[in-house]
């Protein structure tokens, strides 16, 4: 087995006098692995995301990601973490549209501190290896959907993180695009990237994640391994479909909920 990345135990969050977004989940991740993580509106999935990359601090219990404890960590320190360790990739992509592709890509490693010319260097590979190093000059609002949360995946990858976290990141691509930045994130994990996909795409589950975890009301009602990842969408499926909790694989843990808020990840 190999190590855990993010280890949640016992997590509670609640807002306010609301019931609870996340009743009490525990969820151990492992380096290579790739969860995605199902639910209905409101099961606590952005919850669970916001929590793991220290957005949002729980109410009770743990989290402990690439062997820190996010949960302890201030503000200034919990941003620095994101920065260094975590990569965070969203629905609407969150470029900023007044900077070339490049510039987009840049930003986490000069947040960092990192080297110029190094930087550059890496920018400009990583561009070239998700095929996007034509458009480095360009601005983002000049390319399609999919070209953009290749982008900005691109930009999550920047600073080598431990963990790239995912919020819907397929949910506003047309299905050609969507198909494409699923095989990136697949091939993106065969290359040993530890990911969370919060989606409700079901093929998105099935192409990329060997493991999905399906939240209702803030408590992991499955939790499914795949040793096919082919066969975490077919589980899916039969669970949307027919509320079935019939698990194909080995249960471990319990988990949250949560998605992590966009403004935040770069900062
Ligand atoms: P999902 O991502 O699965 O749609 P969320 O994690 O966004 O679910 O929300 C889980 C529950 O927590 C919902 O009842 C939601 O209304 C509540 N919630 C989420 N964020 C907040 C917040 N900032 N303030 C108050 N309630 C919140």
């Amino acid at each position: 087995m190999t190590e855990p990345i993010i280890e949640i135990r016992d997590v509670r969050k609640a807002y306010d006098d609301g019931p609870a977004a996340l009743a009490g989940v525990s969820l151990t991740v492992r380096a290579g692995e790739a969860l995605a993580v199902l639910g209905p509106s409101g099961s606590g999935k952005s919850t669970l995301l916001n929590v793991i990359a220290g957005l949002d601090r729980p109410t009770q219990g743990s989290v402990t990601v690439d062997g820190v404890r996010v949960d302890r960590l201030g503000e200034a320190a919990s941003a620095r973490f994101r920065r260094e360790r975590i990569g965070m990739v969203f629905q609407f992509f969150n470029l900023l549209d007044d900077l070339t592709v490049m510039d987009n890509v840049l930003l986490p490693a000069q947040l960092v501190g990192a080297g110029r010319a190094q930087a550059r260097a890496r920018a400009g590979e990583l561009l070239d290896h998700l095929g996007i190093g034509r458009h480095a000059r360009a601005y983002p609002g000049r390319l399609s959907g999919g070209e953009r949360q290749r982008v900005a995946v691109a930009r999550a990858l920047m600073n080598r993180p431990a963990l790239l976290l995912a919020d819907e990141p397929t949910g506003a691509l047309d299905t050609a695009s969507g198909a494409d930045v699923r095989q990136l994130l697949t091939e993106l994990n065969e290359d040993g990237q530890t990911m969370v996909l919060v989606t409700h795409d079901l093929g998105l589950a099935r192409a990329c994640a060997g493991r999905t975890v399906e939240l209702v009301d803030g408590l992991v009602a499955r939790d499914v391994r795949h040793p096919e990842p082919g066969a975490a969408a077919a589980a899916a499926t039969a669970a949307t479909n027919t509320g079935s909790t019939a698990d194909t694989g080995v249960v471990e843990g319990s988990g949250g909920a949560g998605a992590a808020r966009a403004a935040e990840a770069g900062r």
